[in-house]
C-alpha cells in the first residue's frame, strides 16, 4: 500500500451530482475510508435526509439520533454529535436523520442560511487540537440543488463530481457546473471542481469506455486515472454498516478506491497552488 501524505491544511470536499445512483456516497464514504485506513483523520458530513453515508460508516441516524439538522437549524455545535465510525476509527461522521427532509424548507426563513454548515464546520475545526487536526472533509449532498447541497457548496473549497460510466453520464453535468459558478460569484468564490471520478465502470462494455473517454476529453485536467469498476463487494458492504475498504480489503473496488484516494492526495497540493 501507498502512504498518503498529510495535506498542509484541511481539505474540504463536497462531493456532487444532482443525479442520483451514481456514486455519491459509495464515494464519499469509501474515499474517506480510504484515506482513514491510511492513517488520516476524516470527517463525513452526510447532508442527505436518507443517511445512506452514516449506514456506510455503521453511524446510527435513526429518529431521534442528533445529527446535522440540529446543527443546522438549532445550533448545536457539531463536536456534540459527531460520531466515530466503528469500522474505520480514524473516520468520524456527522450522523442524517430523516427529518433532515424538512430542513430544505426550515431553513428558507433563517438568517444566513446558505453559509450555515460552512460556519458550524469552521468553529469544529478550530476547536480541535492540533493533534486532532481533520485533513480531509467529504460532505455528501442529496440528489438536488436545495440548500442542503448550497450549504456543502459553501462550506467547502473542492468539488468532486462522480459520473457513472453509463449513457447519458453528462447529462445534467453543465446544470451542476452552472450553479457552482453561482455559487462561485455569490457566495464562495475560492470554491472550484478539482476532481472527477469514473464510477461503476465496465471494462466489459464498450460504452463504458466511449463515456470514460468522452469525460476525460471535456476534463482533462479533474479526472482522476483510477476508475471505480462496477463490483457486487461494493454495493453489498453498506448492508454491513461497512465501507468496501474493510468489508473485502482485497477486492477490485476496495483497491481503487485506495488507489482513487492516494491520487486524489498526491494530486492536491499541486493543484491548489495552481
Ligand atoms: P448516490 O449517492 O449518487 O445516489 P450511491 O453511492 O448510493 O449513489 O450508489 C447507488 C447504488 O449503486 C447503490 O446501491 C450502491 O451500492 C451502488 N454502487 C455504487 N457504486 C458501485 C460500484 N462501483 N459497483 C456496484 N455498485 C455500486
Ligand atoms: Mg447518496
Amino acid at each position: 500500500t501507498r502512504t498518503v501524505p498529510r495535506p498542509s491544511h484541511t481539505r474540504v470536499f463536497t462531493v456532487a451530482n444532482q443525479k442520483g445512483g451514481v456514486g455519491k456516497t459509495t464515494s464519499a464514504v469509501n474515499l474517506a475510508a480510504a484515506l482513514g485506513q491510511s492513517g488520516l483523520r476524516v470527517l463525513v458530513i452526510d447532508m442527505d435526509p436518507q443517511g445512506n453515508a452514516s449506514t456506510a460508516l455503521g453511524v446510527p441516524h435513526s429518529t431521534g439520533t442528533s445529527g446535522v439538522y440540529d446543527v443546522l437549524l438549532d445550533g448545536v455545535p457539531m463536536q456534540d454529535v459527531v460520531t466515530v465510525s466503528p469500522s474505520v476509527p480514524q473516520v468520524s461522521c456527522l450522523p442524517a436523520t430523516i427529518d433532515l427532509a424538512g430542513a430544505e424548507i426550515e431553513l428558507v426563513p433563517l438568517v444566513a442560511r446558505e453559509a450555515r454548515l460552512r460556519k458550524a464546520l469552521h468553529a469544529y475545526l478550530d476547536s480541535l487540537p492540533a493533534a486532532e487536526r481533520v485533513d480531509y472533509v467529504f460532505i455528501d449532498c442529496p440528489p438536488s440543488l436545495g440548500l442542503l447541497t448550497v450549504n456543502a457548496f459553501v462550506a467547502a473549497d473542492e468539488v468532486l463530481i462522480p459520473i457513472q460510466c453509463e449513457y447519458y453520464a453528462l447529462e445534467g453535468l453543465s446544470q451542476l457546473l452552472t450553479n457552482i459558478e453561482m455559487i462561485r460569484e455569490h457566495l464562495n468564490p475560492g470554491l472550484r471542481v478539482s476532481n472527477i471520478l469514473l464510477t461503476m465502470y465496465d471494462a466489459r462494455t464498450k460504452l463504458s469506455a466511449q463515456v470514460a473517454d468522452e469525460v476525460r476529453e471535456h476534463f482533462p485536467q479533474q479526472v482522476l486515472a483510477t476508475s471505480i469498476p462496477r463490483s457486487v463487494r461494493i454495493s453489498e458492504a453498506p448492508s454491513h454498516g461497512e465501507t468496501v475498504i474493510t468489508y473485502d480489503p482485497a477486492s477490485s473496488g476496495a483497491l481503487c478506491y485506495l488507489e482513487a484516494a492516494a491520487e486524489l492526495a498526491d494530486t492536491g497540493e499541486e493543484r491548489n497552488s495552481a
